[in-house]
């Protein structure tokens, strides 16, 4: 989708990184969804109509296989009716984000930031009323806010940990805050409602499967799991595929070339441990043997299927591969482990491409590992 940067003012479709945010690939200027003045026109409620649709396909079929394409597709043009002013739009965006729908590009405090920055910007809107082009119904702006209101509020009952302190993330301020901006009652809720998240394990299987997306496909990351989820995660069959073997991951990993590999989690800061590659059925089972269900492991894949935009042949995806990975040194790796504030991580060559502003690609990929251990500081 494209948009106008409003730094350099190009038409650009935005760069999506690993923490959830868009930025601009020709000046790297942050582009966010930021919409303070709501209109519903005939586009941009066609593509909340479009988003809708598929979304409502994801719900009343999801059994945590085939559909994760269906919801992302709704991400999408959902954000971009919301983009073009849609309120309608930026309310479910905000539930996408807050019930966890984004998949596992962002970590569960940027998540949450995000679905309480959408959230808050519809509840705390200083308009009265949302203008309409002519042939569309009129907007329930006020019953729209309440809506939206409830669930930022039941959202805010489960405020992640590392976050609690911050005033701005207050359950009762916020209560107050929605009852004078919107002059109305509404009931403080008790508890977060029912958990409608999809589980870890699925949401890397997902992220796994995606790995043969011919438009998008991620190009490595890493996730902190127990040895039994990645079993779980294992015995999946691929979805929509008749396969000799049906198990996903030995697919794509024996026919595929997606490498796959994990260290155990508490020898994360041993420079002499290494990753260990799991290409094999075998290979497999002598991980089952040697560690229990509940130890913590990490999974590190990187890709070389599906389509890279920016890095479009195998030579520029393997330098990144060399500088991140490599059978004797894993350093970079192990270090963005230690020195990063999260457990799991998926990379896209949009991330490579941020930080590749005159440096080459490994320079870049090394400049993506500090940017990441400096919390998002340092390129
Ligand atoms: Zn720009």
């Amino acid at each position: 989708m494209e948009m106008k940067c409003t730094k350099c003012g190009k038409e650009v479709t935005p760069l999506e990184l690993y923490d959830g945010s868009w930025s601009c690939p020709a000046c790297r200027h942050s582009l966010v969804t930021r919409v303070d003045r709501f209109v519903v026109t005939h586009d941009n409620e066609e593509l909340f109509r479009q988003s809708e649709i598929l979304y409502g396909n994801w719900l009343f079929n999801h059994d945590g296989t085939a559909d994760a394409e269906l919801i992302d597709k709704a991400t999408r043009l959902c954000r971009q009716s919301a983009q073009l002013g849609n309120p309608k739009a930026l309310a479910r965006l905000a539930y996408f984000f807050d019930k966890d729908y984004v998949g596992t590009k962002c970590s569960e405090s940027t998540r949450f930031k995000i679905a309480y920055n959408y959230y808050s910007t519809l509840c705390y809107s200083s308009m009265t009323t949302v203008e309409t082009e002519p042939g569309l119904p009129p907007v329930q702006w006020d019953e729209l806010r309440k809506q939206t209101a409830y669930s930022m509020l039941r959202m805010l009952c489960a405020t992640p940990s590392e976050l609690r302190d911050n005033e701005q993330y207050d359950l009762r301020s916020n209560f107050d805050r929605v009852q004078n901006a919107l002059g109305i009652d509404v009931d403080m809720p008790t508890s977060s409602g029912v958990d409608e998240r999809i589980s870890f394990a699925d949401r890397v299987f997902n992220v796994l499967c995606s790995c043969m997306d011919k438009q998008r496909a991620p190009l490595f990351g890493v996730y902190k799991l127990t040895v039994g989820d990645l079993i779980k995660i294992y015995k999946k069959p691929f979805p929509g595929k008749e396969l000799k073997n049906p198990h996903a991951l030995y697919w794509l990993t024996t026919s595929k070339k997606v490498l796959l590999s994990y260290i155990r989690s508490k020898y994360i800061s041993d420079g002499e441990a290494m990753f260990t590659r799991l290409s094999t059925q075998n290979s497999v089972e002598t991980m089952v043997d040697e560690l229990t269900d509940d130890e913590e492991i990490y999974v590190f894949f990187f890709n070389n299927n599906g389509g890279h935009k920016y890095l479009n042949s195998q030579g520029k995806r393997d330098k990144v591969k060399r500088t991140i990975y490599d059978r004797t040194g894993t350093d970079l790796l192990k270090m963005m482990l230690q020195n990063g504030s999260h457990d799991f991580y998926t990379f896209y060559d949009d991330d490579i491409y941020f930080c590749m502003k005159q440096k080459n690609i490994a320079e870049a990929t090394k400049a993506l590992v500090r940017k990441i251990c400096s919390g998002g500081e340092e390129i």
